[in-house]
């Protein structure tokens, strides 16, 4: 009933967003020296026909082959002694072009990107050449157009051009890493390049769309991941009004989802590397879909058969809390597991769009629980919960946790706690740690007997459960 429900959400919104399908743009990124561009994609993508496939551009050494009379060409230098004005001429090789000082600041701010500071930048106008040409200290990248260029598309493409804030390992994503040999997997499993090649072989069978912060390559049904989309940016909404950005989110979020259990196991034994997964669809999947800290990337599937609790919505939104999270307080990845779930479990119900966003509680789970309880005590106490950090076995772990989360958050100043527990995490201190100092050291100060005070808090909780509280919305 609640798969049947949300399919015609879906359907619904896949409606009203269906023209992102076809307006797309794509980064390209040379992790050296980090600046992308955004390529238009009706350059070189055909008409969407219904196909599940179509060829995105290659890059080889510097080139970029848009399938077309245009050429854009792509140039960097990491450390640089000459001037952007001599390079740029260099890279002109005889052209004739009119060179003036390009105000990259207003330009990108025109575009709402906050620029990084001191960029100087020249462009350069001629006959069949536009080009490009930052600098940042050493720093210095550009494109050049040449052959038959359509302005419009070459506006749009300077305009673009984007020097990032120089890339680390731990901030670059799935995509950004196909330049990493051997690192990044095609969406049936292929590794997108081999160990010698630097530069990425092309995405050649998947479907690429991609928001305001999120990117999708996928399998599935478009009309899905049209709907996923607007879901997603409406939960972004929720999470930074949650837990503020520090900064501007300088890529987008890397999710791959594939139509079947079979594509989804492959992928999910390369990236976890555990052939197990591999016979996912054999076993009837208990395990509908991973965000993967390695990969940067969130993994999930449509077809989800057998685990009828989770719905790809449902899936999408758990994992990408937890992207949200790790992306957001630096990769710093040590909340204790449980209240890393918690936090996921908080938000993965609710119904949201662009236009508007609702956190509801996650009632499926919640009535599993009620009914496990009957027969069973809790899988584990409060204590056990708040004070260890323990691997899930059970599956009701994640609604005692968000009980937990519920419970603390239902208390006066409840969520001002959890926001100190967010800035401090910002600021690098560990999760754990982080925990018990916002969220027990306050309890348990003058406290005698922690077992009784334990036992107290665990009889609470057992009736917050059991009563009609913990099925509230919880508003912020
Ligand atoms: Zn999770």
């Amino acid at each position: 009933m609640l798969r049947l429900s949300c399919l015609i959400l879906v359907c619904f919104v896949a409606q009203a967003m269906a023209s992102e399908i076809y307006l797309p743009k794509r980064i390209f990124i040379d992790k050296e020296i980090g600046t992308c561009f955004y390529v238009p994609y009706n350059l070189y993508i055909p008409s969407y026909q219904g196909k599940e496939c179509y060829a995105v551009a290659n890059i080889i050494k510097g080139r970029i082959d848009l399938k077309s009379a245009m050429r854009i060409r792509y140039f960097s230098r990491v450390d640089s002694d000459k001037t952007i004005n001599d390079i740029l001429k260099q890279e002109l090789r005889g052209a004739t072009a009119n060179i003036t000082a390009f105000d990259y600041k207003v330009v990108r701010g025109k575009l709402g990107h906050t620029p990084e500071p001191d960029i100087q930048a020249l462009q350069a106008q001629g006959t069949n050449v536009r080009a490009i040409i930052c600098q940042q200290g050493k720093r210095i990248a550009g494109v050049m157009i040449n052959g038959r260029v359509r302005e419009d598309i070459a506006d749009e493409i300077i305009q673009s051009f984007e020097m990032m804030e120089k890339l680390e390992k731990r901030w670059s994503n799935f995509r950004e890493r196909q330049s990493d040999a051997g690192q990044c997997f095609h969406v049936d499993a292929q590794q997108t390049a081999t160990k010698k090649t630097k530069r990425p072989k092309n995405w050649s069978d998947a479907l690429q769309v991609e928001s305001e912060h999120f990117h999708i390559t996928f399998m599935c049904e478009p009309k899905l991941v049209a709907g996923y989309l607007d879901t997603l940016e409406g939960l972004h909404v929720v999470l930074n009004d949650w837990f503020p950005m520090q900064k501007p989110q300088h890529f987008k979020y890397e999710i791959h989802i594939t139509k079947t259990t079979k594509d989804f196991g492959k992928i999910a034994a390369k990236i976890l590397q555990n052939k197990s997964y591999e016979n996912l669809a054999n076993d009837g999947a208990a395990f509908g879909g991973f965000f993967s800290t390695m990969a940067a990337a969130t993994f999930t599937y449509t077809d989800k058969i057998k685990y009828a609790q989770m719905t790809p919505e449902l899936q999408l939104a758990h994992e990408v809390v937890h992207q949200y999270m790790f992306v957001n307080s630096h990769n710093n990845y040590t909340l204790p597991m449980w209240f890393n779930e918690a936090i996921a479990v908080l938000f993965e119900s609710g119904k949201y769009s662009r236009s508007k966003q609702e956190i509801l509680p996650p009632s499926v789970r919640f009535k599993a629980l009620k009914t496990y309880y009957k027969k069973e005590p809790p899988v584990r106490v409060v204590r056990e919960y708040v004070e260890q950090d323990k691997a899930f076995t059970n599956v009701h772990e994640y609604v005692e946790s968000y009980a937990i989360l519920h419970f603390l958050l239902q208390e006066e100043g409840g969520h001002d706690l959890l926001l100190a527990y967010w800035q401090q995490l910002q600021q690098g201190k560990n999760g754990k740690t982080a925990f018990h100092e916002v969220f027990l050291k306050p309890r348990l100060q003058g406290v005698d007997d922690r077992d009784a005070y334990y036992e107290q808090w665990q009889s609470d909780l057992m009736k917050f459960i059991k009563g009609k509280k913990a099925e509230k919305k919880i508003k912020k």
